[in-house]
């Protein structure tokens, strides 16, 4: 890989796609967006079907990428390969937030993607934007208008009122995200489709995130291998390059590679931390304090020893405290990629016996990943505790706040309280809160909140307080009331 601070980054176009509920409009406006871009001789159905466009918008580029589907999409970003910067949430103004508009939610916000709602068929008789702004504001997506900072736009995709306010926002919104890519970069290319085709062969669509692919080029995913054959992009056209962010077709693979998972140059470093990615390995059993680290050693018999004493140093620690994710384990100096994988999994690298390349150094310090390095195993194991601990204690900051509904009582006035204890954080009026029936710790990506609400007020004994902090019990009263609340749920603040 070559040395950050020796390639130049460039600003690359935005990767969109469109998520909702069904029938909303998300197909039809990704179409009018289409039409309304591509020039008419040029659109003339010869586009190929390839899951993705690139589309020019007063001479900004914009990759928008098919309605993945929600499961598909999670999927993709489980893999690693996260499809979309920005997701425009598509709601329809005549029927409103959905079932699948609240996924659609959950699914954008687990992605870190960036929200852009599209208030869509405002043509319609029956259409209410500000019933929809209202509605999503329950869901804690705070338009403008409700005093939040996400974009909503109020569109129709039958009429194209309003498409260019649309593709304003999408722009204004990657300017913000500083998206960059660099063509000499290793490649990374997200795939968006990948079949197996009767006549010719296997046909893999995919998006570059960053490098080059070139004809001719080794590359691997899903662990297949494949060279280059052909490239084709979005119009069916044969190219011998492609550069971010481009949809391109890719001819070589034997196998269809799995959708979601990433391209990548052949025996680079990123293509190693792939193969490494099925390997990870879980020692202890507390799942809420799981700290990842990524551990370089000097020689495999060390990488071996090192593992078994950190192993050894979890299951002998007292209380259960945490566990840990062996994220990667590899023999060689502290390189950039490893700093930039423990930035992606909130995790630490310890290194054993081996140097820290100066570029990995001034990353570490610029990303604030902490990065150690030890000569004998005593060292380690003396200072990996520590660490590790202040690992822990970290991952309990980031916590706003948490409490489990202890008991439950109704006030004369009708109001329900609900006798809480404050578990981590802190608890304030007015916080947004979402209501989950178990420990918020151990949620997985299928979990979604019961309810959201707001805290009205909180009560310690008859006393009004504006804040309650860990360890506190309290009262807490909700507005919108929640009468299925029940003890033994779990409130988190959100916001
Ligand atoms: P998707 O399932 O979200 O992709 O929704 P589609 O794009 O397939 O649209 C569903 C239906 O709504 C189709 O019959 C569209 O013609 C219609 N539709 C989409 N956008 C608009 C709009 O802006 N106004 C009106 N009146 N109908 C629309």
């Amino acid at each position: 890989m070559q040395k950050k601070e020796e390639t130049k980054q460039f600003i690359r176009a935005p990767i969109v796609t469109f998520m909702g509920h069904v029938d909303h409009g998300k197909t039809s406006l990704l179409d009018a967006i289409r039409h309304t871009s591509v020039q008419a001789k040029e659109y003339g159905g010869i586009t190929q079907h390839i899951g993705a466009c690139s589309i020019e918008y007063n001479d900004n580029p914009i990759t928008f990428v098919d309605t993945p589907g929600h499961s598909a999409f999670t999927q993709m970003r489980a893999r690693g390969g996260k499809v979309a910067d920005i997701v425009v949430l598509v709601v329809a103004a005549d029927q409103g937030v959905q079932p699948q508009t609240k996924e659609a939610i959950s699914h954008a916000r687990a992605a870190k993607a960036s929200i852009i709602v599209a208030i869509n068929k405002v043509d319609l008789p029956g259409a209410d934007a500000e019933k929809v702004k209202q509605q999503l504001a329950q869901e804690n997506i705070l338009v403008e208008a409700w005093g939040g900072d996400i974009v909503a736009v109020e569109v129709s995709a039958t009429t194209r009122q309003n498409l260019e306010g649309l593709l304003d926002a999408i722009l204004v919104t990657a300017e913000l995200l500083e998206l960059k890519a660099n063509p000499s970069d290793e490649l990374e290319a997200v795939i968006i489709e990948s079949k197996k085709d009767p006549k010719q062969g296997v046909l893999v669509n995919s998006v570059l995130r960053n490098g080059t692919l070139s004809l001719g080029d080794e590359i691997t995913a899903s662990g297949l291998s494949a060279k280059v054959k052909r490239i084709m992009d979005e119009k069916g056209n044969g190219i011998t390059e492609a550069t971010p962010t481009m949809p391109v077709s890719i001819m070589g693979f034997n196998e269809a590679p799995n959708v979601g998972d990433l391209i990548l140059q052949k025996g680079s470093e990123l293509a190693e931390l792939a193969l490494d990615a099925d390997k990870v390995e879980i020692v202890g059993t507390n799942s809420k304090n799981m700290i990842s680290i990524i551990i370089k050693t000097d020689t495999k018999g060390t990488l071996e020893a090192v593992k078994e004493s950190l192993a050894d140093m979890v299951t002998s620690s007292v209380g259960n405290t945490y566990s840990l994710k062996f994220v990667h384990t590899a023999t060689g100096p502290v390189t950039d990629s490893d700093i930039l994988l423990a930035q992606s999994v909130d995790g630490v690298v310890l290194g054993f016996n081996v140097a820290v390349a100066n570029s990995a150094k001034q990353l570490s310090q610029s990303l604030k990943i902490p990065v150690k390095t030890y000569k004998t195993i005593y060292d380690l194991i003396d200072e990996a505790q520590d660490l590790l601990a202040w690992t822990a204690e970290k991952d309990e900051e980031k916590i706003k706040g948490r409490a489990e509904i202890l008991k439950l009582f109704k006030l004369p006035s009708g109001d329900i309280v609900a006798g809480s204890k404050v578990l981590a954080g802190r608890f304030m009026e007015n916080s947004p809160i979402a209501v989950y029936d178990k420990n918020p710790a151990d949620l997985t990506l299928e979990d979604v909140p019961l309810f959201r609400s707001r805290i009205k007020k909180l009560k310690i004994g008859n006393n009004d307080e504006k804040s309650v902090s860990k360890g506190k019990e309290c009262g807490i009263m909700l507005k919108p009331q929640i009468e299925e609340l029940s003890p033994g749920m779990y409130l988190e603040v959100i916001g």
